[in-house]
């Protein structure tokens, strides 16, 4: 008798035991959320807007801020991470996407085939998008929208100016005097395969990497002047 007595007292310990971890791990959850900034996943008003604007690009058309990132980044942004959609997204569907937790995923901008920019991430804060964090501390991320699924994973002539425009504007505000693409991670401009098992952005972006450098490098260099 006495040891189904103790046999009841361990069960109820462990569920004691239990109980209280469970309550740990939610209070430290409630903790971790309220480090986030109170501007997440909701549309925000026109004030913030405007502040969101000048902490960033102004060629941003659309904020959806996203909670997946560390807030702030732990190093200053000295690259930019190219990667595609591997989809025909809206920059609206893809705010969804990462405004969900369980996605784990974010970048810090997106174009869509149209060439107009959002912004999940502000550029103060790490994005989770190219498997790295290293990269990702140092990195502005975008996400290009595709026109074709598949195969080379084309995308539009519009998305891949806007991508030009939006590499210099992120280099100039942020220090960047020259965009490079070394062919591995060593360079200011990066893409997701050179850290994780992926075609990511896809073998027509990879192609224009060289060239989107060339291009950032010489648009800088104009301004400078
Ligand atoms: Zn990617």
């Amino acid at each position: 008798m006495k040891s189904q007595k103790e046999r009841f007292r361990s069960i109820w310990l462990l569920l004691l035991g239990f109980g209280l971890w469970a309550g740990v791990v939610f209070i430290l959850c409630l903790t971790a959320d309220r480090h986030l900034p109170d501007n997440i996943a909701r549309r925000l008003t026109e004030q913030e807007m405007r502040e969101v604007a000048e902490r960033n690009s102004p060629l941003i058309d659309y904020v959806y801020l996203s909670p997946n990132a560390n807030f702030p980044r732990k190093a200053p942004v000295c690259k930019v991470t190219v990667h595609h959609m591997a989809d025909e997204l809206t920059l609206e569907e893809l705010g969804d996407v990462f405004a969900r937790r369980d996605r784990r995923a974010s970048a810090n901008y997106a174009i869509d085939t149209k060439g107009r920019v959002a912004l999940y991430v502000e550029e103060d804060n790490r994005a989770w998008t190219s498997s790295n964090r290293e990269n990702d501390d140092q990195a502005v991320t975008i996400e290009v929208a595709n026109d074709r699924i598949g195969g080379d994973w084309h995308v539009s002539d519009e998305a891949y100016a806007k991508l030009v425009e939006l590499c210099t504007d992120i280099c100039r505000r942020n220090g960047i005097e020259s965009l490079e693409f070394t062919g591995d991670a060593s360079g200011s401009l990066t893409i997701h395969k050179m850290f994780a098992d992926t075609e990511c952005p896809g073998p027509y972006l990879e192609s224009r990497m060289e060239e989107l450098a060339a291009e950032v490098t010489r648009q800088l260099k104009k301004t400078e002047n």
